[in-house]
């Protein structure tokens, strides 16, 4: 059990965020479930503490500042370290959007959320993640972002989970004397509000790889992972 380490996931409040603070709570981490919604996120830490399961919620929206900045004051304060940060909080819906016909407004939204959630997130927690003696950050991304399978439409989607790639390789870089490790995964596709009901894997499986990359001895950083395997970006 890993009684002693704190974790932190983003756009918890359902889909594959409930269910990575379900399985590290399980594992013994404390967990603090985030959500934008006050109401959404204190619904989701009843369902996990009705399951016996330690959990705090805390507001944060990723996209505003001052939101990010509350929720980093809150686990400095109470904590004092950080232990495993997982940038979980996303959106899509931008399937028909094509390069060669951009609707800009709409990447700019997805923008806003995927790519400087994650760097807002970063920049407000990695000063107490680096209290911690073994620390994770684990970007959600997505095999939609990997330049080795660009495929076509979903514009602001696939550029913001290729930017997100990019920002785990210069974070990795920028850590590479300290005690954080930075990757990002992908979960497969999922059955969940995002994914659809037909998406061939559960929220249990989306999960398992991230929470093996936020639990597991002798990982390295900087790298893209599928079914706890490294992949092409
Ligand atoms: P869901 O749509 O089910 O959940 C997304 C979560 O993100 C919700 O809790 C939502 O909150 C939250 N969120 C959105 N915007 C914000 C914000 N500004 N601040 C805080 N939270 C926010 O998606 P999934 O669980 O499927 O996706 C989770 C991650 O996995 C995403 O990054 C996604 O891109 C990635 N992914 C998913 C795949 C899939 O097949 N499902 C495949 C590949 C990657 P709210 O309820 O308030 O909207």
């Amino acid at each position: 059990m890993l009684m002693d380490k704190i974790a932190v996931v983003t756009g918890a409040n359902r889909g594959i965020g409930l269910e990575i603070c379900r399985q590290l709570a399980q594992k013994g981490v404390k967990v603090i479930l985030t959500a934008r919604s006050e109401e959404k996120g204190k619904k989701a830490k009843g369902k996990l503490q009705s399951e016996g399961l330690d959990v705090i919620f805390h507001q944060m929206d990723v996209n505003n500042e001052a939101s990010v900045q509350q929720a980093a004051d809150y686990v400095t304060g109470k904590f004092g370290k950080l232990d495993i940060l997982v940038n979980n909080a996303g959106i899509g819906g931008d399937l028909d959007n094509r390069a060669s016909d951009a609707n800009i407004d709409q990447i700019k939204e997805i923008i806003e959320t995927n790519i400087f959630g994650p760097l807002l997130v970063c920049k407000a927690f990695i000063p107490i993640m680096l209290e911690s003696n073994d620390a994770r950050i684990i970007n959600i991304s997505s095999i939609m972002g990997a330049l080795s399978e660009m495929g076509s439409g979903s514009v602001g989607y696939r550029i913001s989970k290729t930017a997100l790639n990019a920002i785990t390789c210069i974070l990795a870089s920028e850590l590479k004397d300290t005690n954080i490790l930075v990757n990002s995964m992908h979960p497969g596709w999922v059955r969940t509000d995002m994914g659809g009901p037909t998406a061939p894997c559960s929220v249990e499986e989306g999960a398992d790889t991230a929470v093996w990359l936020a639990t597991t001895d002798n990982l390295p950083s900087g790298k893209f992972f599928r079914d706890r395997e490294e992949i092409e970006w």
